[in-house]
């Protein structure tokens, strides 16, 4: 009897059929904290990571991908929604986000898709991950080394703790493949997002890459040593630079805290020699930061190796098993980072380093292989993208727009030419100001608006590329500032964003010095 109703079915509806079984496959890799300066298909004077650059060589690299909010949970929370963080409800990292809205997963859900999501989710572990037939994700930001993980198998909410003993990369890339062998059901299309810890802070290398680089010098940016003097009461205020603000796990004086034996053991004759040199040498001043640089780089790109790795192990399983042909891979950061640039680590800021995030799209058939796109796009407009792909119309109160054009190679005439950013995590860690502001690819108009704080900031890409001079009261700049105010303006009220801001969200008691040294 099911065997003639399901002929029945396959008779009458032939053509959904086969449309159905063709939409293509979306694997979203995601990391953390990768700076696009660390991805040598973008640029590759300081490392080398030819798993992910593959994506370039046979897909599409965006050069213009610009975050909204450039911070770990909020950006999350805006590629679940496809929504401004003012309109998906999560500001900054200490929100709630709540999982009871919509979301891209759930809408491909219904579309037909199998759903996965393995790895870090930094979303609240108050709620398993809704939209998913399959979760297993890090416990809050996840350690580098022996993850616990809650698996919620069927999609119903239902967590079981899982611990594990091995390197967190390592492990997220194995469950990732066991997914894929194992989980999936070979007759529907599936969605899996394949999301990292690393390279976060505090840029833990795996055991295989411990004293990678140790006889590498690398090049200093040229801007490690900057001068904040004459810049705004926003940059001199800040707790992200090099030269201070690393703690002592940052630069491997004090290991991850929960080493087994023997990870301690390998972990120690790593780092042991090279510990006790730099201490002999009792560095000062412009020689530590220059110590302090080298060790931060290294550590950093130490722990992209193993993500390159585990982007490789992916790619060859989808070679191998015939489903690269029809399976759309994504590789992108919540946001970019700073390697060293105006003398900082970290992300927040509307410039270049944490405003841009690395996007790679390989899509066989229909990208191009290796060309470059210049457009202004989001990880905003993600939602919308992967709607249109399973042959979905994005809901009209996403505030992103599906890329799928952009990818086939014909950008629409009315596609956006400027882009509205906002930050808002002030009080916080790093004391980064609350700013929001406007992008076009060459000019930004930047407004630092908190109680005690009121400035505005010009940047001109092409007379300043290194984004160091404010040329808001610059004559010359007259027009171009008229105009950018108007801009700022215009996709305010296009984004419905008001001058209520959301409220702090850590502890007031809590003063400056606090957030610059407990860490
Ligand atoms: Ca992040």
């Amino acid at each position: 009897m099911t065997m003639i109703r399901t002929l029945s079915l396959a008779l009458l509806l032939p053509s959904l059929l086969v449309a159905a079984s063709e939409r293509p496959n979306i694997v979203f890799i995601f990391s953390d904290d990768h700076a696009y300066q660390a991805i040598s298909a973008y640029d590759g004077s300081l490392n080398q990571t030819p798993h992910i650059d593959r994506l370039a060589a046979e897909g599409m690299r965006f050069e213009r991908c610009y975050v909204t909010n450039s911070i770990c949970g909020p950006q999350r929370a805006v590629v679940q929604t496809g929504k401004y963080s003012h309109k998906n409800g999560f500001f900054q990292n200490q929100n709630h986000f709540d999982g009871n809205q919509q979301t891209f997963p759930k809408l491909l859900q219904k579309a037909g898709y199998q759903t996965a999501v393995v790895g870090k989710w930094h979303l609240g572990e108050h709620m398993a991950p809704q939209g998913f037939d399959y979760s297993e994700v890090l416990v809050g930001q996840g350690p580098y080394y022996n993850p616990t993980t809650l698996r919620d198998a069927q999609g119903a909410g239902d967590q079981k703790e899982i611990e594990y003993t091995g390197y967190t990369t390592d492990i997220i890339s194995d469950l990732t493949l066991d997914w894929l062998k194992e989980g999936r059901d070979p007759d529907r299309p599936f969605m899996l997002m394949t999301q990292h810890k690393a390279p976060h802070r505090n840029w833990a290398p795996g055991p295989k890459y411990l004293t990678l680089y140790d006889d590498r010098h690398f090049p200093e940016p040229e801007t490690l040593f900057e001068d904040y003097s004459r810049r705004l009461h926003a940059h001199q205020n800040q707790a992200m630079q090099i030269d201070r603000d690393l703690n002592a796990r940052d630069l491997k004086f004090v290991p991850p805290e929960n080493l087994t034996p023997e990870q301690l053991k390998t972990w120690t004759n790593a780092y042991r020699n090279k510990n006790e040199a730099v201490l002999n040498a009792r560095l000062e001043g412009i020689e530590k930061t220059r110590w302090q640089y080298q060790r931060y780089i290294k550590d950093y790109l130490r722990s992209i190796a193993s993500v390159d790795d585990a982007v490789g192990e992916l790619l060859d399983y989808l070679d191998e098993s015939g489903l690269a042909e029809n399976t759309i891979v994504i590789y992108t950061s919540d946001q970019g980072f700073y390697l060293g640039e105006h003398g900082w680590f970290d992300k927040r800021w509307i410039y270049e380093e944490s405003l841009k995030t690395p996007f790679l799209v390989r899509w066989p058939g229909t990208v191009k292989a290796g060309t470059v796109n210049g457009d202004i796009v989001s990880p905003l407009d993600f939602a919308a993208t992967f709607l249109d792909v399973a042959g979905q119309k994005a809901p009209d109160d996403m505030d992103g727009k599906s890329l799928v054009p952009i990818l086939q190679g014909r950008t629409p005439d009315d596609w956006r030419k400027s882009h509205y950013y906002h930050y808002y995590e002030y009080p916080g860690w790093h004391l980064v100001r609350r700013h929001y502001g406007v992008v076009d690819g060459r000019y930004k108009l930047i407004h630092f608006y908190e109680d005690d704080v009121d400035e505005w900031e010009l940047i001109d890409l092409v007379a300043d590329p290194l984004e160091q001079i404010n040329f808001y009261n610059d004559p010359t700049y007259a027009e171009v500032k008229k105009d950018l105010h108007a801009e700022v303006k215009r996709l305010r009220r296009q984004f419905s964003v008001t001058d209520k801001d959301p409220p702090e969200s850590f502890n007031p008691e809590w003063t400056e010095a606090q957030f610059r040294f407990f860490k």
